[in-house]
């Protein structure tokens, strides 16, 4: 315990707790709001605070290279599973492609924590990259009770005309949302 980095790994790993679908890692230690509501999940390092998902790419998957964003894979900002993180192109980059009017959605197609919560939702997520199916939050506790009862997870999503992997993602989200309101309340 006596140097830092050791004692980084350990506080690092004190402050996650896995979900057992997704296998998103979700962050319990603080969390600060970005400009665009969205969750940043944060560590002391050093002196600093920095975004635990960014430690936890150090800790467990090397430097991070300069200028790149760490994003997520799982598309949840709380998670800190490194099997969920991936390099992604510095923002600057993205500022310049708007600036030049080349920047598309089709380019970018997966979705990167740090543009912001999709949509601008709250209350609702649209499971799936695609953008084509949302499910409201009052059905989260009946999808829980479908899954936990024995329904399959292909029978269930079939039926939300999402697909299997939208629905695990929709619902690691919502158990993400469940996690930051009881940590809140207490
Ligand atoms: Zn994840």
């Amino acid at each position: 315990m006596s140097n830092q980095y050791t004692s980084l790994t350990d506080r690092f790993n004190a402050k996650w707790t896995p979900v057992p679908i997704a296998g998103c890692w979700i962050w319990i230690g603080s969390v600060k709001r970005g400009r665009n509501g969205d969750e940043r999940p944060q560590i002391r390092d050093k002196a600093t605070s920095r975004l635990a998902y960014r430690v936890s790419y150090e800790l467990f998957k090397g430097p991070i290279p300069e200028g790149f964003l760490v994003c997520h894979t799982c598309d949840i900002g709380v998670c800190v599973n490194p099997s969920h993180l991936f390099l992604g192109t510095h923002k600057d980059n993205q500022q310049d492609a708007v600036r030049k009017g080349r920047h598309t959605s089709q380019t970018k197609p997966e979705i990167c924590i740090e543009n912001g919560r999709r949509n601008g939702r709250l209350n609702t997520w649209s499971a799936g990259c695609e953008g084509k199916s949302i499910i409201p939050h009052s059905d989260i506790p009946e999808i829980e009770v479908r899954i936990a009862s024995g329904q399959s997870l292909s029978f269930v999503s079939a039926q939300y005309g999402v697909s299997k992997q939208a629905l695990k993602q929709f619902m690691a989200r919502a158990k993400v949302r469940a996690a930051l309101a009881k940590a809140e309340a207490a």
